[in-house]
């Protein structure tokens, strides 16, 4: 650790004289200390928190070369190009750079010429290439986007589940893990699967206090995105939709109106690709209409609202498209716009052509997308929880709390079905816990032998959809969590066991029917 510390005002050096910054954020010097003592690491931060300061300034100030494995090849060739003009000797290999080429960044490796080599994973795990890192003194192997190798996350490659051969092969090399996802899973299978030792884990928190939470009814989006953009006029935006489709017309409807509107999608050429973007970042245009493969690695920081024209499909992918907007903490909005209709479509399409096991995870994540939509409770409360954090406070700064809705003391409630959650000793998923609360009598309660619990029968004088909306809401509240590698199986959390013994009350919102008759809205 000393030699560490020793390197530490090395790296502010590196920090002023590579990247003009005069301090390190908060959390970016422990972890550069913790990288620098050859510590295994697990960086979980929100984007644009600023990961790759923490492996790059460490690779600038050790000897050797730190090897990067990034799944995004379309940005490797834009961040190593970052990198050389601050002055960084860095390279790429990926399926786009030919042999010739390869092997002059080889050579260089090998000399010791190079500070940061950025690789896919294919790349990585093809032959001769660990054979080829042999020969290399390494500093460090940087895993980005570390969240890809657990398939319960969001965004799921199977090549990282092989990633776990470095250590073997290179078992004295520290390895650095970087993700902006920061679930309980997630979190697990980067520990085990890349075999890191006695990981140092630095969690930073994923509150944007300054983005305002909107969710908006989902009849006449045109109208409500038209008139919000007339009441900012100067405020640039961007609109994520679902299809590609989508995000033409409603670019042309905006034009119409004479918003200075483009759109971009995967299925432009990389050139128009490239134009819609530089008109945005230059605030020649002030709203990009998008899917989501608009907005990775861009930098830009005055982005004041985000909407989403249809439900994402889960929340990780919603926290991540809304911190696009104000990076520079100014006050800035994230709208979603809601109908019941969008769940019915997005059920579909997760659901599709995945295997069995993979449609009922995105199912289950798609539930808590919708009951996020569908919150009584603060949302941002709600967003946090899902990421492990709790807020002490309601934030003040969404929807929920800037118009709360009509609630009743719902501890009576919550105290049945914590109650049945323990007395089944933690097996019940969320339909079976609300049969077991009905007294049904099916064969899942029946083979449980849930029919024998005390709380068997004990919210009877509830109907199905009620019973739904308030466990969703239990769990929103951070009451309990799902362990979904646990048949989806209800945990209680230490606030779901205060609420149990009766030390904390909890409101719930009354559920109100009509919000699910609410009539389909066309997907125009
Ligand atoms: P992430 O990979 O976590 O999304 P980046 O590494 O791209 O984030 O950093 C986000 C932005 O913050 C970049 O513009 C980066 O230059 C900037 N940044 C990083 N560290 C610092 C720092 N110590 N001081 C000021 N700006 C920083
Ligand atoms: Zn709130």
């Amino acid at each position: 650790l000393t030699a560490a510390a020793e390197l530490l005002p090395a790296a502010r050096r590196a920090l002023k004289r590579y990247y003009g910054y005069d301090n390190f954020r908060p959390m970016q010097a422990d972890i550069i200390q913790s990288v620098l003592a050859g510590q295994d690491t697990v960086v979980l931060m929100p984007t644009g928190g600023g990961k790759s300061v923490c492996f790059q300034v460490p690779a600038v100030v050790s000897e050797g070369l730190c090897v990067v494995v990034s799944p995004l090849i379309a940005l490797m060739k834009d961040q190593v190009e970052a990198l050389k003009g601050n002055g960084i000797a860095a390279a790429f290999i990926n399926s786009s750079v030919g042999t010739s080429e390869a092997n002059d960044i080889a050579r260089a490796a090998v000399s010791g010429h190079l500070k940061l080599l950025y690789v896919s994973p294919e790349k990585l795990l093809s032959d001769g290439f660990m054979q080829f890192l042999g020969r290399v003194n390494i500093s460090l192997f940087a895993i980005d986007e570390a969240h890809c190798i657990s398939s319960w996350g969001h965004d799921f490659r199977p090549e990282y589940t092989k990633l776990g051969a470095l250590r073997t092969q290179f078992p004295n090399t520290p390895i650095v893990a970087l993700t902006a996802t920061a679930d309980r899973l997630t979190k697990r299978d980067i520990i085990t699967q890349l075999n890191l030792h006695e990981p140092k884990v630095f969690l930073s928190s994923f509150d944007r206090p300054n983005i305002n939470l909107i969710v908006r009814p989902g009849q006449d989006r045109v109208g409500s995105v038209v008139e919000y953009i007339t009441r900012h006029p100067q405020d640039p935006g961007i609109i994520y939709c679902l299809s590609r489709k989508t995000c033409e017309t409603i670019s042309q409807k905006l034009q119409q109106k004479g918003i200075k509107a483009a759109h971009y999608h995967a299925g432009l050429t990389p050139n128009q690709r490239s134009k819609a973007q530089e008109a945005f970042l230059q605030d020649d245009v002030q709203v990009i209409v998008a899917t989501i493969a608009f907005g990775m690695g861009i930098d830009k920081s005055n982005v004041r609202w985000v909407m989403h024209y249809n439900l994402p499909k889960n929340i990780e992918g919603y926290y991540q498209e809304i911190g696009r907007a104000g990076r520079d903490g100014a006050p800035s909005t994230a709208i979603l716009f809601y109908s019941f209709a969008d769940v019915m479509q997005m059920r579909e399409m997760v659901t599709k052509d995945v295997p069995a096991r993979q449609a009922q995870l995105n199912t289950a994540k798609l539930e808590r997308m919708q009951q996020f939509a569908e919150a009584a409770s603060c949302r941002r409360k709600i967003l946090l929880h899902y990421f492990s954090e709790t807020l002490a406070h309601d934030c003040g700064n969404c929807d929920i709390c800037r118009n709360p809705p009509t609630t009743f003391d719902g501890t009576l409630l919550a105290q049945k079905a914590l109650s049945a959650v323990t007395r089944a000793r933690e097996r019940l998923s969320v339909t079976l816990l609300i049969d077991v609360l009905r007294g049904m009598r099916n064969q899942a309660v029946i083979a449980g032998g849930y029919d024998q619990i005390k709380t068997y029968g004990a919210g009877a004088d509830l109907p199905y959809l009620d019973w739904y909306s308030y466990v969703h809401q239990m769990l929103n509240d951070g009451l309990f969590y799902i362990a979904y590698e646990e048949g989806y199986a209800l945990k209680i959390t230490p606030r779901g066991h205060e609420v149990l013994k009766g030390e904390l009350p909890l409101l719930l919102k009354k559920f109100q029917p009509a919000e699910k008759a609410e009539k389909p809205t066309r997907a125009s």
